[in-house]
């Protein structure tokens, strides 16, 4: 599959300052992309990049084959949603919708046809004569996603857009807006600096950290294979040691299969660390072994998370949370720790 988008060796200074660093980056047809980071990495930027609404200081940008550098923002047949509502207050749901495709010049009843179809698509068709203010956060952010998908655009740009929603409501908005974008089969970037949210919606994530993509992988492999101390740290909640530290806490036999005296570094998981009361009679050759006390526990929705201290080091430990706490604070606790699970950079 030939790539959609393009980023060719984008910079961007804003002054003195550095924000985007040489951003090679290929989005393919249809495929929802996030860009995810922590705030002020550059994400926002890179994507206005992408609409035009900004200029790159070097590199170029190209979409569909097209090198569109240098085209004005209207003409890039790009739709975009923000995270703060931008719908007109004194056009209803249909008018908002309406906009763009009015200002194409399209018959009347095309246009209406066309907006009611997305109106329907998007979950709206009760609120079609509404007018903002008489809809919910949710509902507001549904009709920007009509009114930007309406003209068919090339692609679909969504800075942060449920970023103002509560939980719940965030979460079945998350799963709406993944369905639409595979109903319509549109190429789709998609800002967050949700971690959840990215892993929930992307085919591919794009880790971004200090104007430059730190990691581009599938969800599912920026999880189990973060390639960096910072992406484990932002993903997946790892465990992030210095492998020397570790080694000084292990207790009985050292586990054969990694040759730990190469990396400065350790990574794991805190789910995949067994625990338990009594030293285990039988440690497997590739196990590392340690022993702590609980220092705290916290419920996180479905799991556990057990702080362990080993010495002076902490260990997070999770747990799923379907039954009463099994270890009291100050408990004495062995911790298994795989050792193909362990990351190592
Ligand atoms: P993100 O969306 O990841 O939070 P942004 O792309 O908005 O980050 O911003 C990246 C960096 O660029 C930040 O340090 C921000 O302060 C800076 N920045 C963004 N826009 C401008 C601007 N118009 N002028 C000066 N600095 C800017
Ligand atoms: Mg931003």
């Amino acid at each position: 599959m030939a790539e959609y988008i393009r980023f060719e060796h984008i910079c961007k200074n804003f002054g003195e300052k550095k924000v985007l660093k040489d951003i090679d980056l290929g989005i393919e047809k249809g495929e929802l992309v996030t860009l995810l980071g922590p705030s002020g990495c550059g994400k926002s930027t890179l994507l206005r990049i992408l609409s035009g609404l900004e200029d790159a200081t070097s590199g170029k940008v190209y979409l569909d084959g097209k090198d569109i550098t240098n085209v004005a923002p209207q003409n890039r047949d790009i739709g975009m949603v923000f995270q703060h509502y931008s719908l007109f207050p004194n056009m209803n749901v249909r008018q908002n919708v309406a906009f763009g495709l009015k200002k194409k010049g399209i018959a009347k009843d095309e246009i209406r046809e066309a907006v009611d179809r997305m109106i329907d698509i998007v979950g709206l068709s009760e609120n079609a004569d509404q007018y903002p203010s008489q809809l919910s956060g949710g509902q507001q952010q549904r009709a920007a996603l009509a009114r930007a998908l309406v003209t068919k655009p090339k692609v679909l740009l969504l800075d942060e857009p449920l970023s103002a929603i509560d939980a719940l409501l965030r979460h079945s908005l998350q799963v709406e807006i993944r369905r639409i974008q595979k109903e319509l089969n549109i190429t789709a970037v998609f800002v967050t600096h949700d971690q959840e949210e990215a892993m929930v919606m992307s085919d591919r994530i794009n880790l971004m950290h200090d104007g430059k993509i730190e990691q581009s992988a599938r969800p599912i492999d920026l999880y189990t294979n973060p390639q960096s101390k910072f992406a484990a740290t932002f993903i997946g909640h790892y465990n992030v040691l210095a492998t020397e530290k570790f080694v000084s806490i292990m207790t009985g036999q050292r586990p054969v299969g990694k040759d730990l005296s190469r990396s400065q570094t350790i990574a794991f998981r805190p789910e995949i660390i067994g625990i338990s009361k009594s030293a285990p009679a039988n440690v497997p050759a590739d196990v590392y072994l340690l022993k702590g006390k609980v220092s705290m526990s916290l419920p996180h929705g479905n799991f556990l998370r057990y702080n362990i201290s080993c010495g002076q080091t902490q260990i997070d430990v999770d747990t799923l949370f379907n039954r009463d706490k099994l270890y009291e604070d100050g408990a004495e606790v062995y911790l298994q720790i795989p050792a193909e699970s362990c990351i190592l950079f």
